[in-house]
C-alpha cells in the first residue's frame, strides 16, 4: 500500500491549482475543465453561511443556484449544524438497523403529516434516483409482472440509474449511448389526450391495460415548464380510471421550491407516490425517499413475506435523519414557503422589466424561486468565434457561458444553465433569499447584458482554448 497518502491537513491546505489538477486527474477532466471555462476555480470557497459562499480572496458570492436546488434554507444553517452536532456527542447509536429508530419514526410521521390524504407510508434513500427507482418498482409490483409498460414525459428527468434514465424524456435525447429499457414510452408533456391513447392502445380487450405507472413533475423544473390548467387533474383521473400508478417526482420542485410544500400542491390532486430528496437532507446528508398511499404500499410490501423486497443499506441514518427533521420545520417555523412565492413573484417581475430591456433575453419564467432566463439561440453566430470546434454543445454554451462568468467574475454572482437546455440560465436561490439580494442580481445581469455579447464569451472561448 502506498504511504504517499494524503490525509485531511494536506485538504485543508491544498491550493486551487492543485485542487483542480487532481480532480482532472481522478474525477473527471471534461467538468473540471468547464469549471475553469466558467472562470469557478479563480479562487476558493472557504465558507457558506445562508444565501452567501465566501470566497478565499475576501469576496462574498451570491449563490442563485442553491448548489442544483439542494440549499432551499440556506448553507450550514445553524439548527441543522446544532442538531447534527449534539446528536455527535451524544455519541448515539447511528444505524438503527434492529431496533425500531424514534427518530425515523419522527421523521415519517411529519412527512406523512406534509402529505395530504393517505400518503402515509416513507421509504427512506439516498438520492433522487433512488427514490423514483424505488416509487418505480413499487408500482410494478402493485400492478404484477404483465403491465410492463411505463409512460414518462418527453421532456423530464428522473435520475442516471438504468431504470431512471429509461424514463427520462430529456436525459435520452442528449445521451444516444444509452439504451433505455424495454416498456418505457414517451408521450408528451402537459398532454393527457395523449396519455389516455397510450392507456387504450396498450388495452387488451376487457383486461388491464398494460400500462403500470405513469411518472411525471407536476412543474418540470429544468426550464420551469408548467402545464396546461386541469392537467393533473384529468392525468389523476385517468389514472384512476386505468389503474395506474401516478408517480410524481418532487426532488427538484419539492419543499418550498415553487412556493408550494410540492408543487403538485398548486393543484388539488392526491398522487400514489410522491419522490423527493435535495433540499431533504438540508444540503448536509444525502437523503431521499418517497411517500406512498398506505392502500399501495400494503398492496406491494404489506405482507411479512414481501417485507424486505425493496431496501437499501444506507436508509436513514442518525444525522441524516436530524438534518431532515430540522428541514421541514424549519421551513414551517420561518415560513420559507410563502418567502419563496413573494420573492419568486418579485423575482419574475424583475425578469420582465429586464426581459423589455435587452432582445437577447426571449423568454422569462418563473413559480415561486424556481426561475430562469431563456437567451436568444446564438450558437450559429458564435461558432465562428470556436476555431476549429466541432462540438455543437460547447458553442450552444457560450452565450449563458459568457453571463454565467461574468456574474461571477465580476460581480460575485453564482448562477448556472441546467444539463438539458443550454440556452438557459437557471435561478434557484435558497429560499432565504431577499428583494435586496434579488436586486443585486437584476442589477447585475443589467450591467452583463449591455455587454456585447461575442466580448462576454471570449474569456470562456479562450479558457476552452488552453490546453
Ligand atoms: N428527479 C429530478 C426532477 C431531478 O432534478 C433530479 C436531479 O437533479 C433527479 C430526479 C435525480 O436525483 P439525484 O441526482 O439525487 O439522483
Amino acid at each position: 500500500m502506498s504511504t504517499n497518502l494524503l490525509t485531511l491537513k494536506d485538504a485543508e491546505n491544498m491550493t486551487n491549482k492543485q485542487a483542480l489538477d487532481l480532480f482532472c486527474e481522478h474525477i473527471n477532466p471534461s467538468l473540471g475543465k468547464m469549471m475553469n471555462m466558467l472562470g469557478f476555480t479563480s479562487k476558493r470557497p472557504i465558507m457558506a453561511e445562508g444565501t452567501s459562499i465566501y470566497f478565499d480572496d475576501g469576496s462574498e458570492v451570491l449563490d442563485f443556484t442553491a448548489q442544483f436546488g439542494i440549499m432551499n434554507v440556506g448553507h450550514n444553517h445553524p439548527r441543522i449544524l446544532k442538531a447534527r452536532d449534539e446528536w455527535a456527542k451524544r455519541k448515539e447509536l447511528e444505524i438503527w438497523k434492529f431496533f425500531p429508530s424514534p427518530y425515523q419514526a419522527a421523521l415519517a410521521k411529519n412527512i406523512a403529516s406534509i402529505f395530504p390524504d393517505d400518503l402515509d407510508v416513507v421509504f427512506f434513500c439516498n438520492s433522487g434516483a433512488e427514490a423514483n427507482e424505488g416509487a418505480l418498482k413499487m408500482a410494478s409490483k402493485v400492478a404484477g409482472p404483465e403491465r410492463d409498460i411505463i409512460v414518462h414525459t418527453d421532456i423530464s428527468f428522473h435520475g442516471k440509474t438504468h431504470a431512471t434514465l429509461s424514463v427520462s424524456g430529456s436525459e435520452s435525447k442528449q445521451n444516444k449511448h444509452f439504451k433505455p429499457l424495454p416498456g418505457c414510452v414517451s408521450v408528451p408533456f402537459g398532454d393527457a389526450e395523449a396519455l389516455e391513447m397510450i392507456f387504450l392502445e396498450n388495452k387488451p380487450k376487457l383486461r388491464k391495460t398494460r400500462v403500470s405507472t405513469f411518472i411525471v413533475e407536476a412543474i418540470r423544473a429544468e426550464g420551469v415548464h408548467t402545464s396546461p390548467d386541469g392537467y393533473l387533474e384529468k392525468v389523476r383521473e385517468l389514472c384512476d380510471k386505468y389503474s395506474v400508478t401516478l408517480i410524481l417526482d418532487e426532488v427538484f420542485t419539492g419543499f418550498g421550491r415553487t412556493g408550494k410544500m410540492f408543487a403538485f400542491n398548486h393543484s388539488g390532486i392526491t398522487p400514489d407516490i410522491v419522490s423527493f430528496s435535495k433540499t431533504f437532507g438540508g444540503g448536509k446528508a444525502t437523503f431521499g425517499g418517497y411517500v406512498a398511499r398506505t392502500k399501495l404500499f400494503k398492496k406491494a410490501y404489506g405482507s411479512m413475506d414481501d417485507a424486505t423486497l425493496h431496501s437499501t443499506t444506507y436508509n436513514g441514518y442518525g444525522e441524516e435523519i436530524v438534518s431532515a427533521i430540522e428541514v421541514i420545520n424549519i421551513l414551517h417555523d420561518e415560513d420559507l414557503i410563502k418567502n419563496s412565492e413573494r420573492q419568486g413573484k418579485y423575482l419574475l417581475s424583475q425578469l420582465e422589466k429586464l426581459k423589455e430591456k435587452h432582445s437577447i433575453i426571449k423568454e422569462v419564467k418563473g413559480v415561486g424561486l424556481l426561475a430562469c432566463i431563456r437567451f436568444e439561440n446564438s450558437a450559429a453566430k458564435m461558432a465562428k468565434y470556436v476555431p476549429g470546434s466541432t462540438s455543437n454543445i460547447l458553442v450552444s454554451k457560450l452565450t449563458t457561458g459568457g453571463i454565467i462568468s461574468q456574474l461571477f467574475e465580476q460581480y460575485n454572482i453564482l448562477t448556472y444553465t441546467p444539463p438539458h437546455d443550454f440556452d438557459l440560465l437557471f435561478l434557484t436561490p435558497p429560499l432565504t433569499i431577499t428583494q435586496t439580494q434579488i436586486d443585486t442580481l437584476i442589477e447585475s445581469l443589467d450591467s452583463v447584458l449591455k455587454i456585447n455579447i461575442t466580448k462576454t464569451s471570449q474569456k470562456f472561448v479562450k479558457r476552452y482554448l488552453e490546453k
